[in-house]
């Protein structure tokens, strides 16, 4: 097994900077700083920015790698104030001289479909998971993965926002298959080794969920936790900062199922944050119970629902959502 070392070093040193860039621009973020895509979700000159340095500083070191990033150029090239701002974020993190090279940097894997890059060795980058918690100053994270035939091999996820203790806040959790996850506090010093929690009684769990009701259907986690036996209220956060508390023992169950039935999961909302919480000694599934498929191109095509646990409770969730699926309510 390759060791990673460069790759593990670069990835952390690359989302460390997007972290701070982010926390820079969220600091004095305006209205017009921020607008909206052809989805109507929003995007800011930070989520440009981020992935604009995670690219150019990736690509430096690998050259041959391909990355996979949530954006694409197209909305700042056609807005001279937005491209504007990303430039003056990037001035001082990186040697630029135009804005095309940022525009360049951010479509490195734009356009990207050759099947044979899926499942080969490629990156995959958020760059701003949770753009809706960030406007909202509540949680985002940086999110990247390193993914070899389907599979994640490495993950960092910066979580500028994480509470680590109930004083200090900001964490870079990151994990390397077969050899553990950790958090590096933002702030201060120290690295701790990540642990999911040991609850085997779903009563005394916690489950969490997105904030956002069009990202999943709360309705039906409601029902699929009452059946698996959940007494306490879902615990929402925005962004993979939930793989991060699963990870860290701070919940136990986190559930996501898509509200609209043909909406596919995007491989960047979870590659980083599922090995991450493997990683911890928890569980990730779909809601029949397979391994998330990164091999198919930008989204999990072949999966339905996501399930991240302790490992302990997987099974008992993974009934419970069989017992609702006979209601014709999960696809
Ligand atoms: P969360 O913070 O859990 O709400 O997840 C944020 C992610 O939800 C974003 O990165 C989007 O890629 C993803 N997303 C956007 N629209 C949808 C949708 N209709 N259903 C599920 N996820 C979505
Ligand atoms: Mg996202």
């Amino acid at each position: 097994m390759p060791d990673y070392e460069k790759e593990l070093k670069t990835a952390l040193n690359a989302v460390e900077k997007a972290c701070e860039l982010c926390m820079e621009a969220q600091r004095t973020l305006i209205s017009e700083e921020s607008t909206a895509k052809n989805d109507r979700s929003p995007v800011t000159i930070a989520d440009f920015g981020s992935q604009a340095l995670v690219n150019t500083l990736l690509s430096a070191a690998f050259p041959e790698d391909k990355i996979i990033g949530e954006e694409e150029s197209a909305i700042l090239r056609q807005n001279k104030i937005l491209s504007d701002k990303v430039f003056a974020l990037l001035q001082n993190r990186l040697s630029l001289q135009n804005a095309s090279q940022v525009y360049d940097a951010i479509d490195l894997g734009a356009g990207i479909t050759d099947p044979s890059v899926f499942t080969g060795r490629y990156w995959t980058l958020d760059p701003i998971d949770g753009t809706r918690g960030f406007l909202r100053k509540d949680q985002y994270a940086v999110a990247l993965a390193l993914v070899e035939k389907g599979e994640a091999v490495l993950a960092v996820l910066g979580c500028p926002d994480f509470p680590l203790t109930e004083t200090e806040k900001g964490g870079i959790f990151y994990a390397l298959r077969g050899q553990g996850a950790f958090v590096r506090p933002m702030q201060g010093r120290g690295e701790q080794r990540l642990r999911v929690d040991r609850d085997t009684k779903a009563e005394n769990a916690r489950f969490c969920e997105s904030v956002e009701s069009a990202h999943a259907d709360h309705d039906v986690h409601g029902q699929i936790c009452k059946m698996a036996g959940f007494k306490a209220p879902p615990f929402r956060m925005d962004s993979q900062a939930k793989y991060a508390a699963v990870a860290a023992g701070k919940a136990s169950v986190y559930l996501r199922l898509p509200r609209k039935k043909d909406y596919r999961e995007k491989i960047w909302d979870h590659a980083a944050g599922a090995l991450i919480v493997e990683e911890a000694g928890g569980k990730v599934s779909d809601f029949s119970g397979n391994p998330l498929d990164f091999s198919r191109g930008r989204t999990l095509e072949s999966n339905t629902g996501i399930l991240v646990s302790n490992g302990l409770l997987h099974d008992a969730v993974l009934h419970a959502v069989q017992e609702i699926r006979v209601t014709g309510q999960i696809p």
